[in-house]
This record gives structure tokens, C-alpha cells and sequence, in this order.
């Protein structure tokens, strides 16, 4: 294909992007397929000759698309949203287009200078004050590493990367039990050992960690030779939206020295409507903080915003400059790529500075406040439905239920659970709460509406009574 090709082609991908969002309700939400069936349809070797762009498109639409779950739906309650607003797709059309890598300033002034502006946007936007600086991290997952490693320097007094953690006392990071396995990853990978992340139990609605277990595990690590490096608050944990007092980790952590990292991947978002700001109240006081455009807000995946208060730890800790990557004779520029693992980077910030302009914080606010609201009503709906229970109550806008019965309660939910994702309507996933299989509801979909809240209703109690 050339450039003049691309014309058409683009043109056509345009109208079946529309027309693919406009049908999306008349499709199944999951994908119904049986597994190895797309790997089966595709040949077995690459073809030697070029082949017609109307034959690979059509294999798209018969083969592939038959084959997704989609994401976008507006009935897609499952996991959390990977909103993609039709603006900042067409933001990374443009990015696809020009292609640039963003290394270094210089290898793209505009791309760093409006990253910087755009995540001082979303700073003022979640409420976190002067101070914090923002970077755009491809995953909360790249974010998560890069605060255990910053964690790891510290500690080691920036002698980890060079000298590594042999003989090193081991080094300890503290969370709850109920934080996302990237976490767990992160302290795999700065080479901490699963065994020295300590997990704190949680109490209350909230499932909060314990700021005296917390405290106590701090001292008999210290009491036992071990250094502690850090704790990972969470607020809105994945399995039911867990959320951490910050204020009380802080209080622990400032009296302790130790490096602080907000996990708000999911509910970060949220933090755009000053109201549910008290569920991360203190998080002020954090030395970096990460949350997702890229879930509910609408940025395309992947777009993640890392906000930290002295960036020069974690440039400290991950800038390497080779003599080819210098930038000579410019002072004050900023080189994005000394603060994140990989090398290059992907001009992610044009999808954002598109998002926030066409729809403005009011949008996206409005859009956020109707999810909250629809998911509590639904909530409410089913606690009052005879043989349903909430297990736990909403957290902005996501809970846990489940069908009551008489015997084989995981396995009567996990069933339920099954045939309404056959019956692709909606789309549901589920997760265990103090061990019970329960089923989780998230609205966050960025073209839901009442009546698709409603649908979901309909469909639970429908199949519920189905058994
Ligand atoms: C989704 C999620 C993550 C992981 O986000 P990625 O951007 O996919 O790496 C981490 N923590 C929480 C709380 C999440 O909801």
C-alpha cells in the first residue's frame, strides 16, 4: 500500500469505524467463539505474494472480527472500561500517521512540551496540588515498577543498579492483601522476591489496610535487620474497589522515611469530580501517584498518568545517558524517556489533549457522575430483588453480588455467571470475596446510558430465575 492507496483505505476505516459503534448493541458483548476456531481459519504459512487489500479486509471483518470481545460496548460491565472516545482515536490516527518517537525532547519538541502541559491538565483536574509533576507512563503496571525501583535506590542510597542486591539486608515493601497483582510483578521484577512485599490485612467497609499492623510489621522487620523501602496504598482496588486510608498510610510513612505510591489506576479517574475526592483525602502527601486515563476517562489505551512530587528520584533512579542520546547545549529540557523503563515512547499525549478540549472536565464529569449513579441504583435494585445479595456495597461504580441458594453457592453463581455471558446481552466477570465466588458490576462505558444499566438488570434476574 502506498500513500495514495491509504487515501481510500483510510477513508474506509473511517466509515466502518462509525458504522462499527453505531451496530455496536446489536452485537454480543463477549465473543462468542470456541477456542482455536480463529487460529484455525488463518493459514498455516505467511503467503509469499502481496495480496489484495480487499481480501485482507474482508478476512478482517469474517475471520477477526467474530472473534472479539468488545470492548467498547455500551453494556460492557465487566472487568473495568478501556474507554476509547471517538476524538482520541482520531488523535492516534494522527500519531499512527506521523509516527515519531518521542525519546528525547529534541527527537520531538511539541510531543514533550505537550505532555508536560496536558498532565499538569490532569493534575488540576484530580485535585492534587502545585508541586506534582506528571509524566505519561504506557501502564500503571510501568508506573508501579518505576516508584518500587525509585523505592529500591533510596533505600540502597542509589547503589542498587550498580552494585545490585546481593548481600544487601532485604528490602521490604508494604500493601494490602487486596492490591493488584502488578504490584506483585513490579517487586518480581526490581528483584525484591515475592517474599518481601508484606501484606497488610484489611478491616471495614472500605477494606482498608490496618495502620497499626502496618506500624507493627514495619518494626519487626527493622527489629529483624530488614529495610523497609516503601508502602503501595491503593485506592480502588480491582476486585471490589478497595480503598486505602491514605491519610493513615501517609501518617506511617512519614514518621517511618519511607516512599509512598498510590495505586488509583481505575479510580483516578473519578478524582475529576471534587465529591469523591475524600475517598483518597491525604493522598497530597504521596511521593507518586498513578491512575489511567486510559480506563473510564476515554483516552485510548494506553495513556497512563504518573504523578510524582521530586521527580529526581525517579530520574535519579532510571536515567542511563549514552553519549549518542545527549542533547547538547539545551538547558531545561526534559527527556521523558529518563523517566520510564523503556526507551522510546509512543506520542501519547495527543490523545489526551484531544479528549480533555473536545469534551471538557464538565463532560467527562458528567459522563463519570452517571456511572456512579446507575451503578448505585442498580445495586439497590437487586438488594431489593428476592434471592439476590449485594456483597459489597458500591464504590463509586462498582459492587459484588450474588444469587442465593440452597447448596453450592460459588458453583450456582459461577453458572449464572456463564449463561449470561453466553447470552452476550451483557458482559460480566467475577471475583472472590473472603473467598466466596461473587459476581462483579462495573458501569463505566463511555457510551452507556440508563437503559443499558437497566438491561443488565433485566438479564440478571431473567437468567437467575432460568436455573
Ligand atoms: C487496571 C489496574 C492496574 C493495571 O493497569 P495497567 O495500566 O493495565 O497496567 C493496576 N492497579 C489497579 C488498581 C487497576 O485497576
Amino acid at each position: 500500500m502506498n500513500w495514495e492507496d491509504f487515501r481510500h483505505w483510510g477513508r474506509r476505516a473511517a466509515d466502518w469505524a462509525a458504522d462499527y459503534h453505531a451496530g455496536l448493541r446489536s452485537r454480543p458483548v463477549r465473543a462468542q467463539v470456541t477456542p482455536g476456531a480463529v487460529l484455525s481459519a488463518l493459514p498455516d504459512a505467511p503467503p509469499e505474494g502481496a495480496e489484495a487489500m480487499q481480501a485482507i479486509f474482508d478476512d478482517f471483518e469474517q475471520t477477526i472480527m467474530p472473534g472479539m470481545t468488545h470492548w467498547q460496548h455500551p453494556r460492557f460491565f465487566a472487568y473495568f472500561p478501556a474507554n476509547a472516545a471517538p476524538v482520541s482515536v482520531l488523535a492516534e490516527y494522527f500519531v499512527s500517521a506521523i509516527a515519531a518517537q518521542c525519546m528525547l525532547w529534541q527527537t520531538s519538541p511539541a510531543a514533550t512540551e505537550l505532555e508536560t502541559r496536558v498532565c499538569d491538565w490532569m493534575r488540576q483536574a484530580i485535585g492534587l496540588p502545585d508541586g506534582f509533576t506528571g509524566v505519561i507512563q504506557d501502564s500503571a503496571s510501568s508506573a508501579t515498577l518505576c516508584a518500587v525501583l525509585t523505592m529500591r535506590e533510596r533505600t540502597l542510597n542509589w547503589q542498587g543498579n550498580k552494585a545490585g542486591l546481593s548481600g544487601q539486608p532485604r528490602l521490604r515493601v508494604y500493601c494490602s492483601a487486596e492490591v493488584h497483582t502488578s504490584i506483585d510483578r513490579a517487586i518480581w521484577i526490581a528483584g525484591l522476591g515475592e517474599e518481601n512485599l508484606v501484606r497488610i490485612p484489611t478491616q471495614g467497609p472500605t477494606r482498608a489496610m490496618d495502620a497499626d499492623a502496618l506500624r507493627a510489621a514495619i518494626a519487626a522487620d527493622r527489629a529483624a535487620g530488614h529495610l523497609p523501602a516503601g508502602i503501595i496504598a491503593c485506592t480502588g482496588g480491582t476486585s471490589a474497589g478497595a480503598s486505602d486510608d491514605i491519610a493513615a498510610v501517609m501518617d506511617v510513612a512519614e514518621a517511618e522515611g519511607l516512599y509512598t505510591h498510590v495505586d488509583a489506576a481505575w479510580a483516578g479517574s473519578a478524582m475529576i469530580c471534587p465529591e469523591f475526592r475524600t475517598l483518597w483525602a491525604g493522598v497530597e502527601r504521596a511521593d507518586s501517584v498513578v491512575m489511567n486515563p486510559h480506563k473510564w476517562l476515554g483516552a485510548q489505551f494506553d495513556c497512563t498518568t504518573h504523578f510524582l512530587r521530586d521527580p529526581e528520584d525517579l530520574v535519579r533512579t532510571l536515567a542511563i545517558q549514552p553519549e549518542y542520546l545527549k542533547t547538547h547545549g539545551a538547558d531545561r529540557i526534559v527527556n521523558y524517556s529518563e523517566w520510564s523503563v523503556p526507551l522510546g515512547r509512543r506520542f501519547r499525549a495527543l490523545k489526551l489533549w484531544f479528549l480533555i478540549r473536545a469534551h471538557g472536565l464538565e463532560g467527562l464529569r458528567e459522563m463519570i457522575r452517571n456511572h456512579v449513579t446507575w451503578a448505585q441504583d442498580l445495586a439497590a435494585r437487586l438488594e431489593r430483588t428476592e434471592g439476590f445479595e449485594i456483597v459489597t456495597q458500591p464504590m463509586l461504580s462498582l459492587f459484588t453480588f450474588r444469587h442465593i441458594a440452597t447448596a453450592n453457592l460459588d458453583a450456582h453463581n459461577q453458572g449464572l455467571l456463564n449463561r449470561i455471558n453466553d447470552d452476550g446481552r451483557i458482559y460480566l466477570t467475577q471475583t472472590r470475596i473472603d473467598g466466596a465466588l461473587v459476581i462483579r458490576f462495573q458501569a463505566g462505558a463511555f457510551t452507556a446510558t440508563a437503559e443499558d444499566v437497566a438491561m443488565a438488570y433485566d438479564v440478571i434476574t431473567e437468567l437467575a430465575g432460568a436455573d
